[in-house]
């Protein structure tokens, strides 16, 4: 189970529903582990629950009962393995970390042995469906054991399993090269000047009294973005661009080569031809068309931008233009420059306006006014006391829907970047809430308007868990294909920016000052600078991962020092992004063009909020139509019957060009 995460990077709401009783947490508690036997005991207990269920489906007749004795298997597995993938990223105590590690590895070796089971694949092939839904319950049912090798000769089974379990092992090692190493980078004051003082004035000093910083984002970002110094900025973006190491590098190429052999025992030229068969896009051909037609349009506008922060960097340092040149760690600053100077935006000025509490508040409140669901904080313990539960529940008829539970701050040890875990999936068959864990890093001295759309982002992600009312467990909510499973969030990035949306965050907190109209007039137009640099960046990563699930599998540094290097801002010799780079790591793999193409669909999804972003009616509409039907029909369809006609890339095409 992988998380979804936003590539840059959700409170009890006054009034009461038809329901006078306080809310209760929908859906099992989440469970509490003592130490790291505990967790090994529950491991023990979950395998073998699952093993005897597995043993009972095998008895079970393929009859019209099968496919939901098949998803009661299903919503068992999600209960008893669900929460340890998010504990292994989470939980403060490194030891229940890594006895939820070992415990995912069993589960991973389960998976991968259920994967290739004869007698559940054969069962799966005789039932008759009764209607549309229960016809793609089967068929990807029958396509995911399949891929997992259950069709293959008896002699190339085996390596399919094996090499399934180490690609497991070997993501996991990479998440935790990253998730464990403590980076410090010890910073003069004078170092420091342009940051703003209350990212660093509270850090811990070395002995020789320079400020030690970490690489989490409310650290990382400001000094980049606003330290004078270049060799400072210099210094920490060589640092994140070198988490991971030379071991992930390895690692990362060992994962390649491992799919591409993966692939080949399915009779396929490369991973990218075996996975994407399965997507929206159908094909590696249609993917590569897809990104080329994308980078017709960015190139000429990433070369305007760049030229404009080249002759920002020359003013600022008293040097003529052709003497200067622009440097990677150069670009967060001159853009956030030119954004104050130009536009007079200044994302740290929107922290006074947006406590961190406040603004979860706020996502909830688009949420209640656009699709009916609230949120209600209810009493619970959790994995770390930071962590909030949330009752969610729905508005029109008070029923209770589903539990999140919101991890809002960084700590030593914790998944750095923002993600939801949709741990535990709904069923309307089986009367079951959904769950889901929600994981950013905010500055709790308040968020930035990028920052506030990060979160909003992630809310979608836990809404598309939350208000899922699919038949099957195995359909909910997120259990949609990769390349339009960020469309839902992806859509909702855009609200943040709108004045009637952001009105809503007085009535969350009648005390925060509210943002002026102007400025975030200003702040749209400074989102648009530097679109070229920003898009042509997530091309380049798009582009990165598709051509290392190529046939030849490259070797990651080589293929990235070329790709980069091609680029007009080239390659930082000494660096090693894909070593940090752990969406490729693990599930997206030749998926992360899959950002691109969700926009897509988002920007296409968006045109029929363009009135009203906050239309209950169109939303709810929304509700049912899309974010409700999880994956039980393909996606295509889901935005054809809210459309009312078929999907298409005109709106994100004219966006592109704007
Ligand atoms: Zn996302």
């Amino acid at each position: 189970m992988r998380p979804l995460t936003s590539f840059a990077l959700a409170m009890a709401l006054s009034g009461a529903v038809s329901a006078t009783a306080a809310p209760v947490l929908p859906g099992p508690k989440f469970p509490q582990f003592a130490d790291d036997k505990a967790v090994a005991a529950a491991c023990d207990r979950g395998l073998a629950g699952a093993t005897r269920r597995v043993r009972a489906l095998e008895r079970h007749a393929p009859d019209a009962r099968w496919t939901a004795a098949s998803d009661d298997l299903n919503a068992y597995l999600e209960d008893v393995a669900g929460p340890l993938y998010v504990l292994e990223n989470v939980h403060p105590d490194k030891a229940i970390r890594s006895a939820a590690e070992k415990c995912t590895l069993r589960w991973q070796d389960f998976f991968s042995t259920m994967g290739q089971n004869e007698k559940l694949y054969a069962a799966a092939k005789k039932v008759k469906p009764r209607d549309a839904i229960d016809r793609e319950y089967l068929r990807v049912t029958i396509d995911g054991f399949e891929d997992s090798g259950v069709g293959l000769p008896a002699d190339k089974r085996p390596r399919a399993k094996q090499i399934n379990d180490r690609i497991n092992e070997l993501g996991q090692q990479f998440d935790r090269n990253i998730r464990d190493k403590k980076t410090e980078i010890a910073f003069t004051v004078e170092e420091l000047a342009g940051v703003p003082e209350n990212v660093w004035k509270d850090k811990p000093r070395d002995g020789e009294g320079r400020v030690l910083l970490g690489l989490d984002y409310p650290t990382y970002l400001p000094v980049l973005e606003r330290a004078e110094s270049a060799a400072a900025r210099e210094r920490i973006w060589r640092a994140k661009s070198n988490e991971g190491g030379d071991e992930n590098l390895k690692l990362l190429g060992e994962i390649a080569q491992l799919r591409r052999e993966y692939a080949e025992l399915f009779g396929f030229n490369s991973y990218a031809d075996f996975t994407l068969r399965r997507r929206m896009a159908e094909s590696t051909a249609n993917t590569q068309r897809f990104l080329d037609d994308v980078k017709a349009v960015l190139t000429e506008r990433e070369v305007r931008d760049l030229a404009e922060l080249r002759e920002a960097k020359a003013k600022h340092v008293g040097q003529p233009v052709w003497s200067v040149h622009v440097e990677r760690w150069d670009v967060p600053f001159y853009t956030e420059l030119v954004r104050r100077e130009r536009y007079d935006v200044d994302q740290d000025a929107f922290r006074a306006h947006f406590p961190p509490q406040e603004s979860l508040q706020f996502v909830f409140k688009i949420a209640e006014k656009m699709l009916g669901v609230r949120y209600t904080r209810v009493p619970a313990k959790l994995w770390h006391p930071d962590v909030q539960a949330y009752a969610a529940t729905d508005v029109a008829t008070g029923k209770p829907l589903a539990a999140l539970y919101v991890d809002l701050y960084p700590r030593d040890g914790k998944y750095n970047h923002a993600a939801v875990w949709s741990f535990r999936n709904g069923s309307t068959r089986l009367k079951r809430a959904p769950q889901a864990a929600f994981v950013v890093n905010m500055d709790r001295k308040g968020l930035s308007l990028e920052e506030l759309e990060t979160l909003l982002h992630e809310m979608g992600h836990a809404l598309h868990n939350n208000l899922s009312a699919t038949r099957y467990s195995a359909q909910a909510g997120t259990s949609v294909l990769r390349d339009f499973v960020e469309a839902p969030s992806q859509m909702l990035e855009d609200w943040v920016y709108d004045k009637e949306v952001l009105k809503l965050f007085a009535t969350v907190c009648p005390s925060c000052k509210p943002v002026p109209d102007e400025m975030i007039d200003r702040a749209v137009v400074a989102r648009d600078y530097t679109k070229g640099i920003r898009y042509a960046r997530q091309h380049l990563y798009a582009s990165f991962d598709l051509a290392l699930h190529a046939a030849d599998a490259p070797a990651p540094m080589g293929l990235w020092a070329r790709m980069e290097g091609a680029t007009p801002l080239g390659h930082v010799s000494d660096t090693r992004f894909p070593a940090g780079f752990s969406h490729v790591a693990g599930g997206y793999a030749a998926g992360y063009y899959g950002y691109l193409w969700s926009l897509v669909v988002a920007l296409d999804l968006r045109t029929a909020f363009e009135d009203a972003r906050l239309d209950p009616k169109v939303g709810m509409r929304y509700r049912k139509q899309v974010i409700a039907q999880g994956g039980q029909h393909p996606p295509k369809q889901l935005v054809r019957d809210f459309l009312g006609r078929e999907t298409n890339s005109k709106a994100f095409f004219d966006w592109l060009r704007e």
